[in-house]
């Protein structure tokens, strides 16, 4: 045996990997050096294992020369990584009627009888592909029960069954491996991310009988709880069964403390329970990982066949690696590196309980993480009515605009009908943390008739409970059962320390000052991006903004501009107080004007009455306004070089904003940002008018400040000429959402419609709107940051778009030496645990 290095004995010193022989063996032996009291066992290597699939055995009686003579062995699977699954475990190898008739002597005739007869069934499916169906005739687990199996096999396979261990052993052995190799098995386990040859090891073990005379059965335990993390023994314990019985969901196993319905296991055996307690504590200190453990009690005495790992909700992935790390058993960059960085997302958000059915009505694109439940609603009106009725609500829209942003507020989730990743919907949903599906490919809206026809044919109705699962993308009926959003402090302790790991600087797309305020919570290092525009939709302000819309000359825009001044002062002071010193990056109005005009025409009557207009002049203007594609027509920089006054009211507001909350706090350096540049004229223009206002605010008020201004790169033009807008700014910040649909030709309010499809035919391989387009829009971003620094090396460079809070995205520009990124505030701690995973 110890000649051959594909079938070894695990001893203390055998030479045995994950690698080599797969996770269980590997642990097993690291149990043996434990000095815990594990059965005799033997690992096969992948490489021995991949012989005997291809017909070469290796030697039978040198592996059963390492167990007793007379043992029973059971054979069971180690995979490299125990996600990856494997055939199922073979027990009570070596039964024959031999061994039945000395086990009837030791153990018993009925306890003799069951493990026969477990072997035979177990032999019969896994290594004669019997059909588990003809056994379920026969009843009970007696020898008449036995007597009747075994001629069910024979007539089935017109042989006797095998008496010889040896040959037992060859035929289990030979089965499992061909089961690894079959392609079903092969295409399951690449789905888990195991690579095409990934392979098996297989593991021999000694019985630990589990039935018999005595106290005699098996169970598991583990130290955790294993949805919250925290620490509670809790394990089953099935007197007279063997392997996982003791989990069968019809087993009336006895709990491991506090049994409800009587004694418990460690009232039952108080050694054996002292004993495991240690062993599984043992198992964390020295396997570092909270450990599930598998047990036997053969005649009151305790065995330990195997350990793993603890299954986990994400949330007690977090508590698990921050406890190990605060126990001294692993360090923190271990347990930063042990958390997935998206799934603390289903931290961040209400969650579907993970056991809860779920009747599904159609399909989405997850745009906005965590689920909610509520009433339909189809208008932003009717979702605040139902907010003021305390009458939770999920708004559905075709699609949503600024004009909804208030019905978004107030209701629980939203559902439209079209939209991709960057969709308005999206953008707000993902930054006021609420739940949000968009771009639903299979129901039917009919938003004026108040109804929605689902996937089945089933028609939902105003008020109508439904939930939407802003994590999966799906809709579903009704109300499941939720996991709360567990912002404990074990997740602020974590985020603490990939904070001090991190070396990109992480900043919060925050637009109002309750975002800012979340910013703030999760430990934004200042705000990267705050879109302006959207200030102009709360309810005084947006008739204001109509009315300078509407102006007809400089003068009464100036007029109305003037009106809107002091509210954007007060906005920006707050926010700056809100951040306390740290940067603030305001960008300065974005979109098309026509966006903050009513399209229906109730709202046009509406607009008409509050301005004093005829509707009919309502109505030219709004339409004079239309462009055939306001994505690229009069939007960003354009409006600013064409409508200089609105940039200057803002620039105004920012710097009066600047003086007032420094005077009280940590000095403000505020940052302004231009947005859409494609030219450097542009900035050159912007610049100048900007510079002007600073001067006249600073005479003004007789106070110095300082500020810094810069762009955003979102058109292909600013990243391809980048080294001459450079010396007109401090910085560039990469706008990907605009950079993305430019670069594609893509409309990201379009996109939704035919995404997957194209995802799945694989022209695109994931939406580039959610995963940066390393190859093509990265190509421009490194242009533009390679030839923006070689005449600025000082040039402050960042990602504002929604990739800014993807790992991905963030490796990327980490990579390509940028200072921070920036995204939703509800995606700072993701990209916190991104960015410090890339720095470890
Ligand atoms: C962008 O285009 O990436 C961006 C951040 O700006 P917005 O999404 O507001 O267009
Ligand atoms: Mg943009």
């Amino acid at each position: 045996m110890q000649n051959n290095p594909d079938t070894t004995l695990v001893t203390q010193t055998a030479p045995i990997t994950a690698e080599t022989h797969g996770g269980r063996a590997k642990c097993l032996q690291r149990l043996v050096r434990l000095d815990l009291p594990v059965p005799a066992t033997v690992a096969l290597s992948f490489d021995a294992v991949h012989n005997i699939a291809s017909g070469q055995l290796p030697d039978i009686a040198a592996i059963l020369s390492e167990f007793p003579a007379n043992a029973l062995v059971c054979v069971r699977p180690s995979s490299q990584d125990p996600d990856w699954g494997g055939p199922g475990a073979v027990l009570n190898i070596g039964m024959n009627h031999d061994r039945h008739r000395e086990l009837c002597e030791t153990l018993g005739t009925q306890a003799a009888s069951k493990i026969f007869l477990r072997f035979v069934q177990g032999y019969a499916v896994h290594v004669a592909r019997l059909d588990p169906d003809m056994f379920d005739a026969i009843d009970g687990e007696g020898i008449e029960a036995l007597d009747a199996t075994l001629s069910a096999y024979e007539q089935e396979t017109e042989e006797p069954f095998p008496e010889d261990i040896g040959t037992q052993l060859a035929g289990v052995l030979k089965s499992m491996a061909r089961a690894w190799e079959g392609t079903s098995a092969r295409l399951l386990r690449m789905a888990k991310g195991a690579p095409a040859d990934a392979g098996l090891g297989l593991v021999v073990q000694q019985m630990a009988l589990g039935v018999g005379r005595g106290e005699c059965g098996s169970g598991v335990l583990q130290l955790v709880n294993s949805e919250t993390g925290l620490e509670q023994i809790t394990g089953r314990y099935l007197r007279q069964s063997q392997g996982r019985d003791a989990l069968s969901p019809q087993a009336e196993s006895i709990f491991i403390t506090c049994d409800p319905r009587g004694a418990s296991f460690e009232e039952l055996l108080p050694e054996c329970f002292a004993q495991l307690k240690s062993h599984a504590a043992l198992m964390r200190a020295r396997l570092r990982e909270e450990m599930h453990v598998e047990f036997t009690i053969d005649n009151g005495r305790l065995h330990i066949l195997d350990g793993v790992r603890v299954t986990r909700s994400s949330r007690a992935t977090v508590r698990i690696a921050v406890q190990l790390a605060r126990d001294g058993i692993i360090t923190r960059e271990e347990a930063l590196m042990r958390v997935e960085p998206r799934a603390l997302n289903e931290l961040l958000h209400r969650q579907i309980a993970t056991d809860a059915p779920r009747d599904v009505l159609g399909h989405g694109i997850a745009a906005s993480p965590g689920a909610a439940t509520g009433r339909l609603v189809f208008s932003a009106t009717e979702a605040q009515a139902s907010a003021a009725r305390s009458e939770p609500c999920i708004l559905v829209r075709r699609e949503t605009s600024p004009e909804d942003i208030r019905g978004m507020h107030a209701a629980k989730g939203v559902l439209t009908e079209r939209g991709g990743i960057t969709s308005h919907a999206a953008v707000i949903g993902r930054g006021i943390g609420l739940p949000c599906v968009v771009g639903i490919s299979d129901m039917r809206f009919q938003i004026e008739n108040k109804t929605i026809q689902a996937s089945d044919g089933r028609t939902l109705r105003e008020g109508d409970v439904v939930t939407i699962d802003g994590t999966s993308g799906q809709v579903l009926m009704g109300a499941p059962d939720m996991h709360e959003a567990a912002l404990d402090d074990a997740f602020q302790e974590l985020m603490d320390w990939a904070n001090e790991a991190s070396d990109i600087g992480i900043r919060a797309n925050a637009d109002t000052p309750a975002d800012a305020q979340t910013a703030r919570n999760f430990n934004a290092q200042g705000i990267g991006l705050c879109r302006t525009e959207h200030m102009f939709f709360e309810p005084g302000r947006l008739t204001v903004m109509r009315e300078m819309i509407f102006a007809d000359s400089s003068k009464d825009r100036r007029a109305s501009l003037e009106r809107l001044l002091p509210m954007q002062r007060d906005d920006f002071t707050q926010l700056f107080r809100i951040m306390q010193g740290q940067p603030v990056c305001i960008r300065l109005f974005d979109p098309p004007l026509h966006e903050f005009l009513p399209t229906s025409r109730s709202g046009q009557r509406e607009l008409a009455e509050a301005l004093d207009l005829p509707l009919s002049t309502v109505m030219r203007r709004v339409d004079s306004l239309m462009e055939y594609n306001p994505m690229l027509g009069m939007r960003g920089v354009r409006l600013g070089v064409t409508v200089p006054e609105i940039y200057e009211m803002q620039a105004r507001a920012i710097f009066e904003a600047t003086i007032d909350a420094s005077v009280d706090g940590d000095p403000v350096v505020p940052e302004i940002m231009i947005p859409l540049v494609s030219a450097k004229r542009e900035v050159e223009l912007v610049r100048g008018r900007v510079d002007a206002i600073a001067t006249a605010v600073r005479n003004e008020r007789g106070a110095e400040f300082d500020y810094r201004l810069g762009v955003m790169v979102e058109t292909p033009r600013a990243a391809l000429r980048a080294a001459e807008i450079a010396p007109y700014c401090s910085f560039m910040s990469f706008g990907t959402n605009d950079l993305t649909q430019m670069t594609y030709g893509l409309s990201r309010d379009d996109a939704g419609r035919f995404m997957s499809t194209y995802v799945k035919q694989g022209v695109f391989p994931e939406d580039p709107f959610h995963t940066l387009d390393v190859d093509g829009v990265g190509e421009l971003i490194a242009i533009g940051a390679g030839r923006g620094r070689s005449v600025s090396p000082d040039l402050v460079l960042s990602i504002c778009g929604e990739h800014g809070g993807n790992p991905e995205s963030i490796a990327f520009v980490r990579q390509a030496g940028f200072d921070y990124v920036s995204c939703s505030p509800f995606r700072v701690p993701v990209a916190r645990l991104a960015a410090a995973q890339l720095a470890i």
